[in-house]
């Protein structure tokens, strides 16, 4: 008699295999081996380049990720849906007079209005920082003219989450004093400018631009020595009309439960004054090399594994709104959605938004990519990326948590490109996301989907109202328009 195998051994006993177990090896393996990975990464950024949902770039980003799971082996299908509206900057000068006169390099805020042709003018206010003493000190000087905001410089990502939710005060602050419009001083430094949403979206009527550090310095001292100054804005604006974009999505099928959905997603669309790299071409090439190197060994995962590269993710997160609609009768069997945002900093663990239920399976999965730890999970809700709308539909979601390492001096900025990536940490950061997608495919579930009561609980438990309010999330969901609506 030949030697048993230890897999005749086990079938000989009538016991199943541990195959998956082994099969999560493999796939950490394989993903920590030779792969395309930065090949994608370089073509998305160098070639396509930065590619705001709406732009010519965005519509080529498509076909590429369409191309790039056929390569794969795997039957890409894109998604479409309708934008409400079209925000593309063509054009945007800031020029001070006064005292002095000199050019400031400026760009327009997402969702800033357009300008006459000849530019819109008005007195220049020293906001300070924009707080509530700035605006009284200010009173009714505020009205009619620019204001100008001195920002800290922005660092790490606890200070990306308080320049989002500073300025959603600000902005509340500014329009109820009837401001012709604000303009920032960069948070960057040395001239780096970058694309921040005016906090109500395509609602605002004002024009809002962010100034280059250096000359809103030289702006504020001639300000705060008592020597005025009027502000020539100049904005130019493709938009206002709803258009077509699509959710790039992909399956390999559950071989056991099919029905059941176990997501994996990062944003293919991003700014335009870089080329979206840490921002989020790192994490779209992530979850194409996972897909590749499934479909590559033939593994078999119990549940579908979905690979979504979703779209309009900076115009508000509306890709994964609409997925949501668009799939509304299958999210009681979305098992979990997760979400890849934060550039190539090492992923430290994930949060769960409200889910402690699903450290377990998070710390199981973990196991073949131990030595690349330490990790620890967190039950924060996080607004801000694509786990946004299963949070709010009750669907167990979970974000990567992620170090700072260069995102937030990056963010949205002219310098977010290839070079910025840690290339040595993405190629890990995918063997962790590779682990935890195998084992959620094939785990034991033990719970369900939330009911509207129980996410509200999450809502007012939390910063999660905070955050909500912050992106002007929060009257949606009152409203029933987005989120679970019992
Ligand atoms: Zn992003």
């Amino acid at each position: 008699m030949a030697a048993m195998k230890p897999a005749m051994l086990f079938l000989a006993l009538g016991l199943t295999l541990p195959a998956r177990a082994d099969d999560a090896s493999r796939l950490v393996a394989a993903t920590l081996g030779h792969t395309p990975l930065l090949r994608d990464l370089q073509s998305l950024t160098d070639e396509i380049g930065g590619r705001p949902t709406g732009s010519e770039a965005n519509r080529r980003a498509v076909e590429w990720g369409l191309a790039r799971f056929k390569e794969a082996g795997l039957e890409g299908r894109a998604e479409r849906f309708t934008m409400p509206s079209l925000w593309l900057e063509r054009r945007a000068t800031a020029r001070f007079a006064g005292s002095a006169a000199f050019e400031a390099p400026a760009v327009a805020m997402p969702f800033s209005a357009a300008t006459p042709a000849a530019g819109a003018a008005a007195p220049v206010v020293d906001g300070g920082h924009g707080t509530e003493a700035d605006f009284k000190r200010l009173g009714v000087t505020a009205k009619g003219a620019f204001v100008l905001v001195e920002t800290g410089e922005l660092v790490d990502l606890e200070g990306l989450f308080r320049e989002y939710a500073e300025a959603a005060e600000i902005e509340r602050r500014a329009f109820a004093a009837d401001v012709a419009g604000v303009a920032y001083m960069a948070s960057r430094p040395r001239g780096l400018l970058y694309r921040h949403n005016v906090s109500i979206g395509p609602k605002n009527t004002r024009p809002m631009l962010i100034v280059e550090r250096e000359s809103a310095q030289r702006a504020l001292r001639f300000l705060r020595s008592g020597r005025p100054l009027t502000l020539t804005a100049t904005i130019e604006v493709e938009g206002g009309k709803p258009y077509e974009a699509a959710n790039v999505v992909a399956d390999v099928r559950g071989s056991e439960k099919p029905d059941e959905v176990v997501l994996i997603g990062a944003h293919l669309d991003s700014w335009d004054l870089g080329t979206g790299a840490l921002d989020n071409g790192c994490n779209v090439a992530l979850v194409l090399d996972i897909a590749r190197q499934i479909q590559s060994l033939g593994l078999k995962p119990r549940r579908t594994i979905r690979f979504v590269l979703w779209n309009g993710e900076e115009q508000g997160m509306i890709g994964s709104w609409e997925y949501a609609k668009a799939h509304a009768a299958e999210l009681d069997r979305h098992v979990m959605a997760s979400s890849y945002d934060i550039g190539s900093g090492r992923i430290s663990g994930f949060l769960t938004n409200g889910r402690p239920e699903l450290d377990a399976v998070i710390e199981r999965a973990l196991v073949p990519v131990a030595g690349l730890g330490p990790f620890a999970q967190a039950p924060d809700p996080v607004v801000g990326t694509d786990n946004y709308d299963f949070m709010m539909e009750g669907v167990a979601n979970l974000v990567a948590n992620q170090e700072s390492a260069n995102y937030g001096p990056n963010y949205h900025a002219g310098s977010d490109t290839f070079d910025k990536v840690d290339t040595r940490q993405l190629k890990q950061n995918t063997a962790i996301a590779a682990a935890v997608t195998w084992g959620f495919a094939n785990a034991d579930v033990t719970w369900r989907r939330q009911t509207r009561a129980e996410i509200q609980a999450l809502v007012d438990g939390t910063t999660l109202k905070d955050q909500m309010i912050g992106m002007d999330l929060y009257d949606v969901w009152v409203s029933g328009q987005r989120g679970r609506k019992k």
